[in-house]
Order: C-alpha cells, then structure tokens, then sequence
C-alpha cells in the first residue's frame, strides 16, 4: 500500500510517497526560508502565494521521482491543523481536489501528531514514549500512547523557543553576518554560540517557581533585547550594528533557552513516573521539531535523560523540519490502523489552531 503525505502548514510545500514499511519511494520539499528570512519573517500573504505556485510542482515531482502513477495510491494524508490558515488552505485544496478526481481516500493529519510520530519510521519505537516537540511555532511535551491517542502535559504560554531564537537573531541583524546569510535564526545563533562565553550574560531561566511543565519564552527574548540595547547605548552605536558580543549574547540565549526546555522536560519525566505513564524498560524521550537540530539544546537535554534513565531519540535534522515524509508516515500509520481515513467526498475544513491530545497541563504538578 502506498500513501502520498501533503505538507503546507507554514513555510514549507512538502510531499512524498511511502509505502507501508515506511520507505520513501519518492519526495520533494520547497522551502520558503529564504524569501522570509528577506522579509524579517513570515508574511501569510506571502507564504499562500509562494505555495500555491508549488504546490502542483512539488506533488508532481514526487510522484514522478517515486515512479508511482496517482492510481496506483492507497490514500493522501496532508494536514489540516495547526498552521497558518492560508497556508493550509492551500494544501488541502489541492488535496480534496487530487483526491476527487483519483477517487481515494482522504487522511487528515495533524501536524504536531506528524512530528511526534517521525522516529518510529527510523525506527522500532513502541508506544507510550515521551515527546519533546520545539519549534518556530510550537513548544510542547506529551505522552505519546498511540497514533490518535496523546496526552498533551504542557505547552507554551507565549511563544515558541524557534520563533525567539529568530528575533533575537533579527534584533542582531545576524542576516548581514557573512556567514549567517543563508541560516535561519537558529542556525545563526547555534554557530555563533560556538565562539562565545554563555556565562557573561547571566539571564533568568523563566518560571522557577511553578510546578508544571508549561513553557515561556517571552521573558529570555526580553532579556536578550534588553542587553542589547545596553551594549548598544554604551558602544553609542547604531541599532543592529553591534559586533563586540554578539558570540556571547548568541551562547548565552542559546544556553538560557536550553535549560529552560531542560528543566521543564525533567518535571514532565518525573510526572511521567510518578504516575507509571512511561514503561519501566527502557523508557524514551523523542526530541523533535526545528530546533532539536540544535547540537547544545541535545546535549543538555541528554543530561536530564541520563539522569533519569530515559534513552534521547530525536531524528535527523533534516526530519526534525517540517516535510511531507512525516506526513505520509502519519498516513501510513492511520492506515494500518484504520483510523481517521475518510472518502473522497467528505468535506474536511482546516484549524489553524488545534490542541495535541488530551489536555492534562493542569494535573501536572
Ligand atoms: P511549526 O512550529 O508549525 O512546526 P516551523 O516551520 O516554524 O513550524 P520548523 O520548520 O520545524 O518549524 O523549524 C523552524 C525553526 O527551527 C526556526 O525557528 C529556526 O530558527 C529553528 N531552527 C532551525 N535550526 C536550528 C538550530 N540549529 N538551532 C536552533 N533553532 C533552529
Ligand atoms: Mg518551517
Ligand atoms: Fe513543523
């Protein structure tokens, strides 16, 4: 059986064919990074119109680089929720359309569950695990028990620690450093931190004082923006212009954001087994989303594990972003569970928002 997965919930048009045992017969990924990183961000706008360009193109060149004709597909999985709305809206136009004309079978994916569940296509990864999800727009941790079953046991209140990476790299212009032209904030900071001394600016890890294992990274950008226009006024230079510190300031976030996700994926461990939510052989931790690429964010994150007797998965950076691979793996396994696949006719509408699971942040103590 072989499924065509359809991504365009953000900045990329992904789409790839799997068949059952998870192999990728056949992909193709358009990415928009480098148009926003001109823009200073994502425009919606801009992003719907930059999909709907490729879409077709992309769809195309993975059906022809697998070498599966549209009739020979069991089903398409694409996602719905969450995302931007224009830009979901785009992908599944094009699906409900796509699906229609060959006559098959429509899964709708959630992206978050897509995320989560990429490693068991690496890899034999039994449920229930743990998950670590952090990206441009989301940070989360949940228990994974099944392919539709999560418990979701905190997420941020504010934003997500790729979208703050990002500002803080805008705020220092890292674009115009010569060789952070073509990375994205994170990457920026990530190479920068290499150089510098992350103890200079000592800033506050958020929420010492609460007992749940919600997120915030509102506070360290502040922090970070407030340093900065102090080195600014004290050098009496220019707005984004600052060289001097820039490694620091780039290790010190990288650090800060680093043991924040670390201290809050302690707590979900400790709630995990203090509640028997995780096996007692060999339990996991799945680390995925844009920013698990991040080597230090890993490291530190492997501290906790070990600590804790947890074994650290996270997947390859290039399946840690977003992608049609993961979606069309997400298929795969509804697929086989018979779980969540609709006919053709059945019109699905896009949820920009949409919570992971079954919301148990408040039990979390
Ligand atoms: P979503 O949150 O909906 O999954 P997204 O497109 O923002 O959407 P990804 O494509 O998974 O998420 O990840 C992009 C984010 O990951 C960006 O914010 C980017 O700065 C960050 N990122 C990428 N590489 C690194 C890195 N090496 N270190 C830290 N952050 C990184
Ligand atoms: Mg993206
Ligand atoms: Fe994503």
């Amino acid at each position: 059986r072989l499924v065509l997965g359809i991504e365009t919930s953000c900045d990329e048009t992904g789409a790839a064919v799997l068949d059952e045992a998870g192999e990728i017969l056949g992909e193709s990924l358009h990415s928009q990074k480098e148009v926003h990183l001109r823009f200073g961000g994502i425009i919606p706008t801009v992003a719907q119109q930059l999909h709907r360009e490729n879409i077709e193109r992309v769809v195309q060149e993975a059906l022809e680089r697998s070498n599966v004709d549209p009739s020979l597909l069991s089903a398409v999985a694409t996602t719905v929720k969450p995302g931007l709305g224009l830009s979901l809206g785009i992908g599944l136009e094009f699906s409900q359309r796509f699906v229609r004309q060959h006559n098959k079978p429509f899964i709708p994916i959630h992206h978050m569950e897509a995320h989560a569940l990429t490693v068991r296509m690496l890899q034999p990864v039994a449920f229930p695990f743990l998950v670590l999800l952090v990206s441009g727009g989301h940070s989360l941790l949940a228990v994974a028990q099944g392919v539709d079953d999560f418990l979701l046991l905190g997420h941020t209140l504010d934003e997500a620690p790729g979208d703050t990476l990002d500002k803080v790299a805008r705020r220092l212009s890292l674009i115009k450093h010569p060789q952070c032209s073509t990375l994205s904030g994170g990457q920026a900071i990530e190479l920068l931190a290499k150089d510098g001394d992350r103890m200079r600016f000592p800033f506050r890890t958020p929420m010492g004082r609460t007992s749940d294992c919600c997120f915030s990274f509102a506070g360290i950008q502040n922090q970070v923006k407030m340093v900065i226009i102090k080195q600014e006024a004290e050098e009496g230079i220019e707005q984004g212009t600052l060289l001097s510190c820039v490694n620091d300031i780039a290790a010190a976030t990288q650090h800060t954001v680093a043991s924040h996700l670390a201290k809050r994926t302690h707590r979900a461990i400790l709630f995990c087994k203090a509640n028997g939510l995780l096996p007692l052989n060999s339990p996991t931790l799945v680390l995925s989303g844009g920013v698990a690429s991040n080597q230090y964010i890993r490291k530190v994150l492997t501290i906790i594990t070990e600590a804790t007797g947890l074994h650290l998965l996270c997947p390859p950076p290039k399946f840690c972003t977003d992608n049609g691979v993961m979606i069309a793996w997400n298929g795969v396994e509804r697929l086989r569970e018979g779980k969540g696949i609709l006919p053709p006719d059945v019109d699905v509408c896009y949820e920009p928002k949409a919570r992971l699971g079954v919301d148990m942040t408040a039990e979390v103590k």
